[in-house]
């Protein structure tokens, strides 16, 4: 499957993402793991989330596929991390109204906007979103989980 052409600026933050992953790894307690695939490209992400009051405190991605899917959950990472949970469901929103729906990239992307070009290539589409889907399901998995009670 060819890669898509991006130009040189984005090409060499995708790629950089793509050979040295930020928050690569397992967390040792964490709130959420979950996991998803893209079948149509062989592409596989794991991550797991921990998530303090409101915040997403932790966050740690494993996996393997194409350079587009692991830059993309690299970048992810180093996005969300810190941010609360309403933040990172509205950059989740912008990224995928970039992706998906073609929208000029918003403000709040930053460096997520280098995966723009991958709009004119449906099919790599699908490798970009599955980390956010994935993140999308731990978000929803950690709200529905009673909060553990902590003692001290
Ligand atoms: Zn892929």
């Amino acid at each position: 499957m060819p890669e898509p052409l991006f130009d040189d600026l984005y090409r060499e933050l995708i790629l950089d993402h793509y050979r040295r992953p930020r928050h690569r790894g397992v967390l040792a307690n964490p709130t959420v793991h979950v996991e998803g695939m893209n079948p149509v490209c062989g592409d596989e992400v794991r991550i797991d989330i921990t998530v303090g009051g409101d915040t997403l405190r932790e966050i740690a991605f494993d996996g393997q596929g194409c350079s587009i899917s692991q830059a993309s959950a690299s970048m992810l990472a180093s996005e969300v991390c810190g941010k609360s949970i309403e933040q990172t469901r509205s950059l989740s929103s912008a990224f995928k109204a970039m992706l998906v729906d073609g929208a000029l990239p918003s403000a709040l992307l930053g460096d997520l906007e280098a995966l723009e070009g991958v709009a004119k290539f449906p099919v790599r589409v699908k490798c970009a979103l599955l980390p956010w889907n994935v993140l999308e399901k731990g978000l929803n998995e950690a709200a529905n989980k009673p909060e553990e009670l902590s003692i001290g």
